[in-house]
């Protein structure tokens, strides 16, 4: 039993906070707000993107909060278009530039291009520059399958810290878990609490599946809560997003139990093998190529 934030060490000895907010869908109205009652709860990692318009609005968050920047840990990710050696430098000065920070803690490749693939090593090459200049502490990728990633470690030098992937009891990822394992790769885990589920209407309905509910039960949390309890008893960093301040709270504190084997394996029965979203190796630049703004 534990009752501290959980942290995991990347493998360049980095330390990461496990648990974090995410803000994909986080409207830029409610992002500093979401932000702010996050750090004052006690988050102490924040998950965004370019491609989620609201890095400026984190970067209020993060000045408006009683919290010191160097004790948040702030996770951005390049998107597609700024793929390329020169393009991801330039990508990530506009990151910095709306976060308003000096150094980003973990910067991501948000995805694969399969179809160009030569950009997206290129663009790894230039978070591999970032890292040997200081300008980023930590370097990673999200959604590369094991066959991207076998490529991707084969072209470029610098073995990813995190793969961060669609990840939760309906979706359990046994072999993509398996090859970040086997490379010494964090697997950080998006739509924690199922979101891709319900965002796209699929059936199933975490906060009433059985197993979660009575586990919920039994430690007087919430099925979102188990869920979140499950990533971290698997040594996963997992990224909730909620822009509710109650919710927030909730999805925080889930450090004062943890689930038996037995359980973990309850929830691990869950998978259906059926992602909740759309296959990233499906993205183009033709397809979702939007420019991100200076
Ligand atoms: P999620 O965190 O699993 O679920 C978010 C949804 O659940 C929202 O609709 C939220 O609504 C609701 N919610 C939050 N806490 C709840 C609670 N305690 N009880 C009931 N409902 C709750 O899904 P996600 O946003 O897709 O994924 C989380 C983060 O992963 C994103 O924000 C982003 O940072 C990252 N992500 C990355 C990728 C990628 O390609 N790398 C893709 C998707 C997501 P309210 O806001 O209204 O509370």
């Amino acid at each position: 039993m534990t009752s501290t934030y959980p942290h995991v060490t990347l493998n360049n000895g980095v330390d990461m906070p496990a648990l974090g907010l995410g803000v994909y869908q986080s409207k830029p109205e409610e992002t500093t707000d979401a932000v702010v009652t996050a750090l004052n709860a006690g988050y102490r990692h924040i998950d965004t993107a370019a491609a989620y318009f609201n890095e400026a609005e984190v970067g209020e968050g993060l000045r408006r909060a009683d919290v010191d920047r160097a004790d948040v840990f702030v996770e951005t990710k390049l998107w597609i278009s700024d793929y390329g050696y020169d393009e991801a430098l330039h990508g990530f000065e506009k990151s910095i530039r709306k976060l308003g920070v000096d150094t980003i803690d973990l910067l991501l490749l948000h995805q694969p291009l399969p179809s160009q693939f030569d950009k997206t090593i290129a663009a790894y090459k230039a978070l591999e520059t970032l890292l040997a200049d200081g300008r980023v502490r930590s370097i990673g990728v999200s959604n590369q399958s094991p066959e991207e990633l076998d490529r991707l470690l084969a072209e470029t030098s610098i073995v990813p810290a995190v793969n961060q992937i669609q990840l939760h009891p309906y979706y359990t990822q046994p072999e993509w878990r398996a090859v970040n394992d086997k490379h010494g790769i964090i697997t950080q885990c998006w739509s924690p609490i199922a979101g891709a589920y319900t965002y796209n209407g699929n059936e199933k309905n975490p906060f009433t599946e059985p197993t979660l509910v009575e586990l919920g039960q039994k430690y007087g949390k919430t099925p979102a809560q188990v869920m979140l309890r499950w990533h971290l008893d698997h040594g996963f960093s997992a990224i909730p997003k909620s822009v509710k301040p109650e919710r927030i709270r909730e999805n925080l504190d889930v450090f004062d139990f943890t689930l038996t084997a037995d359980e973990v394996a309850s929830i691990d029965a869950l998978n259906t093998g059926v992602s909740g979203s759309i296959d990233p190796d499906s993205l183009t630049l033709e397809s979702h190529g939007m420019p991100i703004p200076e």
